[in-house]
């Protein structure tokens, strides 16, 4: 009796949503970028080169669907070093680790593979440098995010975390003091905007880098979003909860006037969220695979999408190599492998 009340339920919304032609509008570039690729790359070849298990620090990238299917093929996700047996292989995510974690890493006598992205650790260098000069590190982004822990623990004494223009107003150092600031590299454009305007009126002396710490691909996101997320009545972004650049393209979204949902995958989409949209967004974090958002482009199709345009905002060509000493080792096991097929 239930089920076929819901039945028919489902059956009307599906009718009223057909009587609407739906266009959706997909945001051009989004889903993975470099680091992400290079990050899941490295568990996915040392796997290969050694077999499971291979202890990794912390989830690789922030995405329910990509370590589900990494644990099913033997990477086991750690927080604690102290649970890595020792002389066992170690990976660092995408987002970084303190140097104490390389340190604990060292002392167990794990192998490191050190898949943390090259922005994020231009970033801990430009606090490592200016904190050894002695200035006070002003560390923009959320205080309990993976990267933010990792980078302030570069120079935890000296770095302070800043998550709101509230915090700016509540920071106590004088017009002399020597101050630098950084960014997570995943925040979004605007809020970033307020606080380091905010920051430069209150101290004139602080310093950055010539080049903003939020990596290019959350800018491309988000730039690429606002180019036409006004124009849509409802918009999705497919990421994981716990992405902070999925959290951002999604209240960049809710700005720019759509409905704005975050979903993980298509089963989160649900008749009533396309009720009388004609023109649908859709766009995705960093960490989210494109096979994700091709099963939400089918759902959508399901329930009425007629018409499906790209909106290219920019081309993205960037691509980072896997960690040095990873490459060592599968050129040399290639080596290996020729030289016992060799009849010499
Ligand atoms: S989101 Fe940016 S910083 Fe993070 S892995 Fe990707 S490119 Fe690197």
């Amino acid at each position: 009796m239930v089920f076929a009340a819901l039945r028919m339920y489902i059956e009307k919304k599906r009718r009223f949503l057909h009587t609407f032609p739906m266009k959706l509008l997909l945001a051009q570039p989004r889903g993975f970028c470099a680091g992400v690729v290079r990050a899941i790359d490295s568990v996915k070849e040392t796997l290969k080169l050694y077999g499971p298990p291979v202890y990794v620090k912390h989830e690789i990238v922030h995405n329910k669907h990509v370590v589900d299917e990494l644990r099913q093929k033997g990477a086991i996700f750690i927080e604690d070093v102290e649970d890595v047996p020792v002389g066992s292989i170690l990976i660092y995510s995408a987002h970084g680790v303190s140097p104490q974690v390389r340190k604990e890493a060292k002392k167990r006598r794990l192998l490191e593979i050190d898949a943390t992205c090259g922005l994020v650790t231009k970033v801990h260098s430009a606090a490592k440098r200016y904190a050894d000069k002695g200035y006070e590190i002003i560390l923009i982004g959320h205080k309990d995010h993976v990267e933010i822990i990792g980078t302030k623990g570069e120079a935890p004494e000296k770095t302070h975390v800043v998550e709101s223009e509230e915090d700016v107003d509540a920071l106590t150092f004088g017009k002399e003091d020597q101050l630098f600031y950084l960014t997570q590299t995943t925040l979004s454009l605007l809020d970033v905007k307020k606080i380091t305007q905010k920051l430069q009126k209150k101290y004139p002396q602080i310093r950055s880098l010539p080049s903003s710490s939020i990596c290019y691909a959350t800018t491309n996101r988000q730039l690429a979003l606002a180019s036409f997320a006004k124009k849509t009545d409802v918009f999705f972004v497919v990421g994981d909860p716990t992405s902070s650049n999925s959290n951002r393209l999604k209240e960049l979204a809710a700005l720019e006037g759509p409905s704005a949902f975050l979903i993980n995958d298509e089963t989160e989409i649900t008749p009533s969220m396309l009720e009388g949209a004609h023109t649908i967004g859709m766009s995705a974090g960093a960490s989210t695979p494109e096979s994700i958002v091709q099963r939400c482009i089918q759902k959508l199709q399901e329930y009425g999408v007629h018409e499906i345009e790209e909106v290219a905002y920019k081309k993205e060509e960037v691509f980072f190599d896997l960690p040095k000493n990873l490459r060592q080792m599968m050129n040399s096991s290639s080596q290996n492998r020729k030289e016992d097929t060799s009849p010499f």
